[in-house]
């Protein structure tokens, strides 16, 4: 899509669990070519946005449009077809495989397998394919040198850019993810930095829930903040620092 197109574009969506409601009429929208960050305190409903988005879970109510597609409700493997990606809040590795196992474990569960597939030779040439594929993502987020070292064996901030790679596989035009920074050191963060601004230069959108408040100011490009189920403000990181309302909520949480 060209650099500054909505991709995505979450409307009035509302999300309750029993008598609780997570989201309360979240609208946000995603341009290719840009970092956006979901901040909020812990409660806010950030991971519930998130999985409305990816397809993990299905809005109570309202819309929510990827490339001008309804996908609420599609599930995430149509989601991901379409060309959105996501990581998760807690590292998912084999640790006794090799990172670029790991990553073309990942390319290939997101693969579409036809029926001629089932043919040795074909699956044989499909196999290639998948490794060559995940070679070239393990290269493109820095593990280039560490390509067939066991998973575990990686430093946190290794495994994250690992499930980053394992994320790209599927050529997804706006990545999703959650908390990529938390628990890593300040060169794992300057490195995750690094390779966001690198994606981004080549137009691919980002969509992060974070937490660390230096590195989320210091890349993205506009900041949407909840409390309590609900969009407080939303607009550029110098102007979300030194809002009330975001002050507020976070030291009165
Ligand atoms: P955040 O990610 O901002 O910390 P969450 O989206 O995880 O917030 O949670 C928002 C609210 O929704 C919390 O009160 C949480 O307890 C509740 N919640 C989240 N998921 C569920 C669920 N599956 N069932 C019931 N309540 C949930
Ligand atoms: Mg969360």
């Amino acid at each position: 899509p060209p650099h500054g197109e909505v991709i995505l574009q979450a409307r009035e969506v509302t999300r309750r669990f029993g008598g609780l409601v997570a989201n309360n009429a979240m609208s946000l929208e995603v341009r290719a070519g840009e970092i956006l960050a979901l901040i909020g305190p812990n409660g806010a409903g950030k991971s519930t946005m998130f999985n409305q988005l990816s397809g993990v879970d299905t809005p109570t109510s309202g819309e929510i449009l990827f490339r001008g597609r309804a996908i609420a409700g599609l599930g995430a493997r149509r989601i991901a077809a379409l060309g959105m990606s996501r990581t998760f809040q807690h590292v998912k590795v084999l640790s006794r495989m090799s990172v670029l196992e790991n990553v073309a474990l990942g390319a290939h569960r997101r693969g579409q397998r036809g029926v001629l597939s089932a043919a040795w030779r074909l699956e044989r040439a499909e196999e290639a394919r998948l490794l060559r594929d995940a070679a070239a993502q393990v290269e493109r987020v820095g593990l280039g040198e560490v390509m067939h070292d066991e998973a575990g064996s990686l430093a946190l901030g290794q495994q994250r850019l690992l499930e980053i790679a394992r994320a790209l596989c599927s050529d997804p035009c706006l990545l999703l993810l959650d908390e990529p920074a938390a628990g890593l050191r300040l060169k794992e963060k300057q490195a995750l930095a690094a390779l966001l601004t690198r994606l981004r230069a080549e137009g691919m959108a980002v969509l992060l829930v974070e937490h660390d408040m230096d590195f989320v100011m210091g890349l993205v490009d506009r900041v949407v903040v909840m409390e309590f189920g609900q969009k407080i403000a939303e607009g550029l990181p110098e102007d979300i620092q030194s809002n009330p309302a975001v002050l507020e909520a976070y030291l009165g949480g």
